[in-house]
């Protein structure tokens, strides 16, 4: 057999350490999917990171109903940070705003921060299942990182505490049909800012304009749904400033 065909199927993502040797006691929740779920059994393996240590082959050494315990063998593949890329946007439905996370995770994004616009279609948003949504990503997509979901705020605060070492490409539909900017995408670190279903306010469009580190952008001359901007704007940033050389 191929050491590649020896890998664990299953990846998980644990906030645990993880090395040589290192023994893991498993929650009930980690227990009941490994045992319960995917039926694993004593022997087998999976595969673990923990956002800092890359990816660990790990053996199952016990199993039990509320608990179990792993040993980590090897390490699989090492640590791999995303370029410092955010994506900022405001949240639209819940099954579009779900996409948005998952994407963004599968693309790279390193914070993905949602954020209240005058035209914002939903109030609330529920920061922990999005975060489990980037966490799931990750743990499919072979990503060793999982990026940071941030509690909703109003645009015109993070704006307000904005450091300006970081450019923000605004994404304003505004601009769209005018020609692709002849300078590239400002490099890391920077944001990407997408709006929702309404699209900006004429005063956020003013702010975004007047401020000196924002750079605004089309995205081709067809509106796109927030969704599709989220997905289209990560691609160009990526293809042209990130981690797709
Ligand atoms: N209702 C608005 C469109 C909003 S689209 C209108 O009809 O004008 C949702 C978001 O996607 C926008 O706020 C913008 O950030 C982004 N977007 C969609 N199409 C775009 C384009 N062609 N150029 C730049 N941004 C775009």
């Amino acid at each position: 057999m191929t050491a590649h065909r020896e890998q664990a199927k299953h990846r998980l993502y644990l906030e645990h350490a993880l090395g040589q040797g290192q023994a893991i006691d498993l929650s009930r929740d980690h227990a009941h999917y490994l045992f319960n779920v995917l039926r694993l059994n004593t022997g087998q393996r999976v595969a673990l990171f923990n956002g800092t240590q890359g990816e660990w082959q790990a053996e199952i050494v016990a199993t039990g109903k509320r608990g179990g315990t792993l040993r980590c063998l090897t390490q699989s593949a090492p640590q791999r940070m995303p370029p410092d890329l955010w994506l900022v946007f405001a949240p639209i439905k819940k099954t579009r705003t779900d996409f948005i996370v998952e994407k963004a995770a599968e693309l790279g994004a390193a914070r993905i921060l949602p954020v209240q616009t005058d035209f914002t279609n939903s109030e609330r948003i529920r920061q922990d299942r999005l975060q489990a949504h980037a966490l799931e990503a990750a743990e499919q997509c072979g990503g060793t990182y999982v990026p940071q979901v941030a509690q909703l705020q109003p645009l015109s605060r993070l704006l307000d505490g904005w450091d300006t070492s970081r450019a923000l490409i605004f994404a304003d539909e505004g601009l769209s049909g005018a020609p692709a900017p002849e300078t590239p995408l400002p490099p890391a670190p920077a944001a990407i800012l997408i709006g929702p279903e309404g699209g900006f306010s004429p005063a956020e469009r003013a702010r975004l304009r007047a401020m000196d580190h924002v750079t605004p952008v089309p995205l081709g001359p067809r509106i796109l749904r927030a969704d599709t901007a989220a997905v289209a704007a990560l691609t160009l940033w990526q293809a042209t400033r990130g981690d797709w050389s």
